[in-house]
C-alpha cells in the first residue's frame, strides 16, 4: 500500500494525483497516510517558511509512522535545498523534473541503492514532467496542469528557482485531457499553472491563453473550466471580452495584487501599479456583471510602513472584489527580499493580516448577498453532514443545501435564501 501526502499548490495537487495513477498501474494501493504503509510519498512545497516546516514535519512523521515502509521525498523542496532533505533520511529523492522517474527510483531501490537520488538542474528543463491525471480522488472538481515554471523575478518569490523557466503543455495534450475527464464524468475542470498567463509562448507553435481557450470552447471538455491565478497584467480586455460571452469559463478570476503602494510593488518587482489594478477590476466589473474577483494580498513586506499598507487596504475596500487571500511575508533564502532593509516586524505583520481578513469577509459577504432571492447553478462538491450538501457556483458562490448523496457531483440549481458566516444558504430548485 501507498501514500501520497501533498503539500503547496494546485499544480502539486495534479502531479500527486498523477503519480498516484502511475503508481495504480504498477500494481500499487493508493490509501491515504495511516500505519503500514509499504510507500510513502511527500509531495512537498516551499513557498513560504510555513510550507517548508511542514514538508519537513510531514518527511519526519512518515518515517515516524511508517519505519519499514519506502519514503520518497519529491519536488520543491529538494529542488531548493536537497542537503537538508538528505539528512532527514529518505530512501528516494525526485525534483520537480524527476516526478516522471518515480517509477525508476522505486525499481533501483528495491535493487539495494539508498537513497536514490534524481534532482537535476530545473533551470535545464525544456518541457514539463510527463505526468497525466485522469480521476481525482478527494476532489468532484478536476485540476489540469497546462504550464509549469516561471520566467519573472518577483523579489519575493523562490517558485521560479523550484520549478523552473516556464514550460507549457501543447494545446492538442490538453484537450485530449479534456476529453478524457469530460468522458470521465468531470462537471469542471481548474486549468492550472505556475504562471498561467505566459501559457504558450514557450511553445514552438507560438500560441496564448485565449487561444487556448477559444479552442476549448469548442471543443468536448467538461461543462466549467476555470481558471487559476493570472497576474494582472496579463488580464487583457480580449480576454476578458472572450469570457464575459464564453459559455464554459467561469466568470472568476483570481488576481494577485500582493500590495497596493507603488513603493512596494517597486521593491517587489511587479510590473504594474494600484491605479493600474483598480482600472482593471472595474473594467473586468463592467464587462462581466456576475463575475467573482479573488485577491492575493501579502503584507508586512520589507518597506511596507503604515501608509503603505493603508493604501493597498483603501484601494481594496474601493474595489468590488469578491474575497481576499491574505499572506504574511515570508522570507525565503536565495530571494531578494529576504535581503531587503526595512523588515517588518512580526507583530505588525499579524495586524495587518487580520485587518485584511476581516475585509476578506465583509466582501465576501456582500458579494455573496448580492445574489439572495436570485438562481445559481451550483457544481454539488461536498457533503457537509447527512442530507446537508455543499455546492460551488461558477461564480465561486459556496452554498450549502438539503439534498442526498445521489446529487454528490452533479449540478444542479438553487435559489439562494440568506448567508450565513461566509456560506450561502440555498434551496433546491432543480437537477440540470
Ligand atoms: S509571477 Fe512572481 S510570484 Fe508568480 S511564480 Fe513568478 S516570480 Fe513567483
Amino acid at each position: 500500500m501507498a501514500a501520497i501526502v501533498t503539500l503547496g499548490c494546485k499544480v502539486n495537487q495534479f502531479e500527486s494525483e498523477a503519480i498516484g495513477e502511475t503508481l495504480e498501474e504498477m500494481g500499487w494501493k493508493v490509501v491515504p497516510f495511516a500505519p503500514g504503509l509499504d510507500l510513502t510519498i511527500v509531495n512537498t512545497c516551499v513557498v513560504t517558511t510555513r510550507a517548508e516546516a511542514d514538508s519537513r514535519r510531514w518527511i519526519r512523521r512518515a518515517r515516524r509512522v511508517n519505519p519499514r515502509g519506502l519514503l520518497l521525498v519529491i519536488g520543491c523542496y529538494p529542488q531548493i535545498d536537497l542537503q537538508s532533505v538528505i539528512t532527514l533520511g529518505p530512501d528516494g529523492v525526485a525534483g520537480n523534473q524527476e516526478k516522471e522517474s518515480i517509477p525508476d527510483i522505486i525499481e533501483e531501490i528495491n535493487q539495494g541503492k539508498r537513497p536514490v537520488i534524481r534532482v537535476g538542474d530545473i533551470m535545464e528543463a525544456e518541457t514539463p514532467p510527463a505526468l497525466q491525471a485522469t480521476h481525482f480522488r478527494r476532489h468532484t472538481r478536476a485540476f489540469l496542469k497546462i504550464q509549469d515554471g516561471c520566467n519573472a523575478r518577483c523579489s519575493y518569490c523562490i517558485v521560479p528557482l523550484a520549478r523552473g523557466r516556464s514550460r507549457s503543455i501543447p494545446p492538442s495534450q490538453i484537450l485530449a485531457s479534456l476529453q478524457s475527464l469530460s468522458a470521465a464524468g468531470y462537471r469542471e475542470v481548474v486549468l492550472a499553472g505556475i504562471h498561467l498567463g505566459t501559457y504558450g509562448l514557450d511553445l514552438n507553435h507560438k500560441t496564448t491563453l485565449l487561444d487556448l481557450l477559444r479552442h476549448i470552447e469548442e471543443e468536448k471538455s467538461p461543462a466549467r473550466i476555470r481558471l487559476s491565478s493570472l497576474e494582472p497584467q496579463e488580464v487583457i480586455p480580449e480576454l476578458v471580452h472572450f469570457i464575459s460571452s464564453s459559455q464554459k469559463v467561469c466568470p472568476h478570476l483570481h488576481l494577485p495584487l500582493q500590495s497596493g503602494a507603488e513603493e512596494i510593488l517597486r521593491r517587489m518587482n511587479r510590473p504594474y501599479t494600484g491605479e493600474f489594478f483598480h482600472d482593471l477590476v472595474l473594467q473586468i466589473y463592467e464587462e462581466i456583471p456576475n463575475v467573482a474577483i479573488g485577491v492575493d494580498v501579502m503584507v508586512g513586506f520589507p518597506g511596507e510602513d503604515e501608509k503603505a499598507f493603508q493604501k493597498t487596504y483603501d484601494l481594496l475596500e474601493d474595489l468590488p472584489i469578491s474575497y481576499l487571500h491574505v499572506f504574511p511575508f515570508s522570507p525565503r533564502p536565495l530571494t531578494m527580499a529576504a535581503r531587503m532593509n526595512q523588515q517588518v516586524e512580526m507583530r505588525g505583520r499579524k495586524e495587518r493580516v487580520k485587518a485584511l481578513r476581516d475585509l476578506s469577509r465583509e466582501k465576501r459577504r456582500d458579494f455573496y448577498s448580492r445574489y439572495i432571492n436570485k438562481t445559481l447553478s451550483l457544481l454539488i462538491e461536498h457533503r457537509r453532514e447527512e442530507g446537508i450538501l455543499r455546492g460551488l457556483s461558477g461564480n465561486y458562490i459556496f452554498c450549502l443545501l438539503e439534498g442526498g448523496d445521489e446529487l454528490m457531483g452533479k449540478e444542479v440549481e438553487v435559489i439562494l435564501k440568506e448567508v450565513k458566516g461566509e456560506r450561502g444558504v440555498g434551496k433546491l430548485t432543480q437537477r440540470l
